[in-house]
């Protein structure tokens, strides 16, 4: 077989891209069709649907068929089973392939990458019809560190009457930069808090209280909430509380990362995403796009001493 001119690196970022879009379709269908089929895991707020099983056997297969070397992550626990040919997607997005990939990145083989899927994120907003809250994500990392990711949005614009696109995909290289929305910053000197809607506790709200915030917005999903920092929505993304995965973080952080933002724990550690770290973020979530050490100094002493990375 011939050698590809392009890298492995990008040509897994393009091909995820097409699988993120096929991914998005997917879980427009299984609304469109009216049956969430919802599985309780943990607990009542951390559910599964239909769309999230469908939409990983999607994700991983394809990956995995294209990539047989790439460790491969997803959120869900499903069944070992051979997966329907229609949730194949073998594409890939040609505009990423025209961009040049970051040198520190040309020579990563793809048994040295980490793909943390999470199918759908924002699962119990998508079962409440909150449906601009929910992203597929695909984050790619490389010796611990998140590289490269793909957000879908599968209901961007939903509200936007019918002769606006529905929905959109985001994707970023660290080193490259992150494209397919328009940067945006909250006006100066605002502190408006996005934080969660479904998985609320004291820490969580102490935290939020401490930052002295001009607003607070309770939505849905991880990649939701790196999304309204990234569009001039939200200054800071506040979550003191385990709850939240790796693959919640993967493919946020680096988008927010490409664009000069800052995603840690609580306390200011930077996450690890190779294949043998936890997958709980057990010490929570801070991320910004400006002004981070302002908000990270907000953090209460009590806060970050009840949260053990
Ligand atoms: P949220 O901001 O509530 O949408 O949470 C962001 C991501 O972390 C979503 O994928 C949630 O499902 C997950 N998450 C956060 N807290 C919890 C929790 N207590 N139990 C299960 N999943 C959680
Ligand atoms: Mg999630
Ligand atoms: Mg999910």
């Amino acid at each position: 077989m011939m050698a590809s001119r392009h890298t492995v690196l990008m040509r897994l970022v393009a091909s995820a891209y097409a699988i993120a879009q096929k991914a998005g379709t997917i879980v427009r269908g299984v609304i469109a069709e009216g049956d969430l089929g919802i599985v309780e895991k943990t607990c009542p707020t951390d559910l599964q649907t239909k769309a999230d099983r469908l939409a990983q056997m999607s994700i991983c297969s394809s990956l995995a068929r294209k990539f047989p070397k790439l460790t491969i992550i997803g959120e869900e626990d499903l069944p070992f089973e051979e997966v329907d040919q229609e949730l194949i997607e073998d594409g890939q997005w040609e505009e990423i392939l025209k961009q040049p990939c970051p040198s520190q990145y040309s020579t990563i083989k793809e048994e040295d990458l980490v793909v943390w899927v999470d199918p759908l994120d924002g699962t119990k907003e998508y079962t409440e019809g909150l449906l601009d809250n929910v992203t597929v994500l695909i984050g790619i990392a490389y010796e611990g560190r998140a590289i490269a990711g793909v957000i879908n949005q599968p209901y961007y614009n939903y509200q936007a009457g019918p002769d606006a696109t529905l929905g959109r995909t985001i994707w970023g290289v660290l080193g490259l930069g992150a494209f397919g929305f328009q940067l945006k910053e909250v006006p100066a000197g605002k502190h408006i808090i996005t934080t969660t809607r479904s998985h609320s506790n004291k820490l969580v709200t102490d935290c939020v209280t401490a930052m002295n915030p001009d607003d607070v917005l309770r939505v849905g999903g991880a990649g939701n909430k790196i999304i309204q920092l990234i569009e001039g929505k939200a200054s800071a993304y506040v979550f003191a509380s385990p709850g939240c995965k790796k693959w919640d973080t993967c493919a946020p952080e680096v988008i927010l990362h490409a664009v000069g933002g800052k995603l840690t724990d609580i306390h200011g550690n930077a996450l690890r995403y190779n294949k043998e770290v936890k997958h709980m973020n057990s010490a929570g979530v801070l991320a910004t796009l400006r002004n981070y050490d302002y908000y990270a100094s907000r953090v209460p002493e009590s806060v970050k001493n009840a949260l053990v990375p």
